[in-house]
C-alpha cells in the first residue's frame, strides 16, 4: 500500500498531497510518493517556508508553531520545522484499511493536534472542541506531514487563504500548479512571499481568477463534471474563520468552455458589466478587480445572468446568439427546441422593425414591464406583419404555450422577462447596426459607459 492516494477526503490533507506531488513534478501520483520523496520536499521547502525568507503569511494559517511563534525566533527556525517534520516522516506507515486519523481514515490515531498545526481546529486548552474530551484532534504522521506543506497549494486572499476542494484530482492538480508554478518563481527570483497572492483580496472574484487560470491547462479540456467548493479561511489566534464557496459543475463547465474558445473575448465584456464601477474613472485592474461582481455573485448564488448579455444603453448584444445558447444551455439547461424557436420569432421581430422603418415596435417590447405588456407588443407586431404581407405567423399557438411563455411552476421565476430578454438579445443582434445607421441609438456607442446599470436595477424593480 502507498503512503498516500488521490483524494483522500479531508481538504488540508489533499492540498497539501497535492502540493507535494506537483512540487515533485508534474506526472507525480500520490502513489508513488516515498519517504525519501517526502524528505527532499521538506529540504526544498523548508528555507523558504519562514519569515526570513520572507514567507510571511503563515500567522494565519500555523499560529504558534515554529514559524510563526515569537519564542522561536532565536532558533533556528529552517531546523525546528526540518525536526517536526522528521518526528512525521520516522512514523509514517502505509494506508491500511481503516483507521481513526480524522485525515484520512485509513490508519490509526498517533500524534494529537491543534491549531497550531493544522488549521480550524481547536486550541490545546479548550479540550470541549476534540471529541470525548481528547488532547487535540488525531491525525496519523502522514496525513499531519501532508497539511504542514498545504500552504504549497493555498492562494492567499486580503489576509485569509483559499483552498479547494474537489471530486475531481485533475481539478486539485490544476488548482495547485497555479500556486506551484507561482511558488517556483519567487525562488528563482529570490523574492519570497509566501502562498500564491495573486491580489484579490475579494475572495469570490479570486475563485473566478482561479478558475480561468485553471482553465489554460490541457487536462481541463473535459466533459467531467468538476464541482469546486473552495474554502476561505484564516486560523488567526484572533478570531478564526471559515467561509464556503461552491462552484457547481454546470457553471465551471460552461467557464471552461467559454475560456478555451474564440468566446472568451466577449465573456470578459459580460464579465465587466456585471462590476458596479465607474469605468470613466478606471485607469488599470487593480480599480475594480475587488469589486463586486454581478456576474460573478449571480453565478455562485443560481441566479440568471442572461441581462448581462445585453447592453441596453446602446442596443447591442454582449456576446452572439451562440455564446447565450452555451449559458443557458449549460447553465439554465435550457432545451434546444425552446431557444431555436425563440431565435426564430426574434429574427421575424427584427424583419418586421425594419421593413417598418421605425423602433416604435422596439421602445415597447424594451419597456414592456409586465407579461401583459409583453404579450400587446407580440399582438401588435403580428398585425404589422400581416399587414407587412409576411408569408409565415410570428409563432403558432403551440410555439407559443410550449416554448414562448411556458407555464412555470414557480410562480416568481417569470418566465416571460426571460423571453423578452431573448427576443431583445436577438433583435439587437440582428439590428443594431441599423439601429445605429438610422440614428436609433442614442449613445455614442466608444463614449457610452458598458456597465450594465440599468438592466440590473430593472430587475430589483420588478423582482
Ligand atoms: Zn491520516
Amino acid at each position: 500500500m502507498p503512503i498516500y492516494e488521490k483524494l483522500m477526503g479531508n481538504p488540508f490533507v489533499d492540498a497539501g498531497v497535492c502540493g507535494i506531488c506537483e512540487w515533485l513534478g508534474r506526472n507525480v501520483q500520490p502513489e508513488q510518493i516515498t519517504p525519501a520523496d517526502l524528505e527532499q520536499v521538506v529540504d526544498d521547502i523548508a528555507p523558504m517556508m519562514q519569515t526570513d525568507a520572507g514567507w510571511k503569511n503563515l500567522h494565519g494559517v500555523f499560529p504558534n508553531s515554529v514559524l510563526t511563534n515569537a519564542a522561536y525566533r532565536k532558533q533556528d527556525q529552517v531546523e525546528l520545522l526540518k525536526k517536526e517534520c522528521q518526528g512525521y516522516l520516522n512514523t509514517i506507515v502505509e494506508l491500511e484499511h481503516t483507521g481513526d486519523c480524522m485525515g484520512c481514515g485509513r490508519r490509526s490515531t498517533n500524534t494529537w493536534l491543534s491549531r497550531t498545526n493544522i488549521p480550524l481546529t481547536g486550541s490545546g486548552k479548550l479540550r470541549n472542541f476534540y471529541p470525548t474530551f481528547a488532547e487535540g484532534a488525531g491525525y496519523c504522521s502522514a496525513c499531519a506531514f501532508a497539511i504542514q506543506l498545504s500552504p504549497l497549494a493555498f492562494v492567499a486572499t486580503g489576509g485569509k487563504f483559499l483552498t479547494l476542494h474537489s471530486n475531481s484530482w485533475k481539478a486539485l492538480r490544476s488548482w495547485s500548479r497555479v500556486c506551484i508554478d507561482d511558488i517556483r518563481q519567487q525562488q528563482l527570483r529570490q523574492q519570497i512571499i509566501g502562498s500564491y497572492n495573486p491580489g484579490y483580496a475579494n475572495p469570490r472574484n479570486g475563485l473566478f481568477y482561479m478558475a480561468r487560470t485553471m482553465s489554460q491547462f490541457q487536462e481541463m479540456r473535459t466533459d467531467e463534471n468538476i464541482t469546486m467548493q473552495v474554502y476561505c479561511f484564516t486560523n488567526y489566534n484572533q478570531g478564526p474563520e471559515l467561509e464556503i464557496y461552491y462552484m457547481p459543475a454546470p457553471v465551471f463547465k460552461f467557464l471552461r468552455i467559454v475560456y478555451q474558445s474564440e468566446f472568451k473575448t466577449a465573456w470578459q465584456e459580460i464579465v465587466r458589466s456585471g462590476y458596479l464601477v465607474n469605468w470613466a474613472k478606471v485607469k488599470s485592474e487593480e480599480d475594480y478587480k475587488n469589486r463586486t461582481n454581478r456576474v460573478y455573485e449571480n453565478l455562485l448564488r443560481d441566479i440568471s445572468i442572461l441581462g448581462y448579455f445585453l447592453n441596453r444603453r446602446i442596443r447591442k448584444p454582449r456576446g452572439n446568439w451562440e455564446l447565450l445558447s452555451l449559458y443557458l444551455k449549460e447553465i439554465k439547461t435550457m432545451e434546444q427546441t425552446r431557444l431555436e424557436k425563440i431565435k426564430q420569432v426574434g429574427d421575424f421581430i427584427a424583419e418586421c422593425i425594419q421593413e417598418s422603418g421605425s423602433d416604435r415596435r422596439l421602445v415597447r417590447l424594451e419597456r414592456a414591464k409586465s407579461y401583459e405588456a409583453c404579450r400587446n407588443v407580440l399582438l401588435y407586431i403580428i398585425r404589422e406583419r400581416i399587414k407587412q404581407g409576411a408569408p409565415t405567423p410570428l409563432f403558432s399557438l403551440d410555439d407559443y404555450v410550449e416554448y414562448l411563455f411556458p407555464e412555470s411552476e414557480d410562480f416568481t421565476a417569470t418566465p416571460w422577462r426571460e423571453t423578452r430578454d431573448l427576443l431583445l438579445f436577438r433583435v439587437y443582434e440582428q439590428l443594431h447596426n441599423w439601429l445605429q445607421e438610422r440614428g436609433f441609438v442614442e449613445f455614442d456607442e466608444d463614449n457610452a459607459s458598458d456597465s450594465n446599470d440599468e438592466s440590473f436595477t430593472e430587475q430589483t424593480e420588478e423582482d
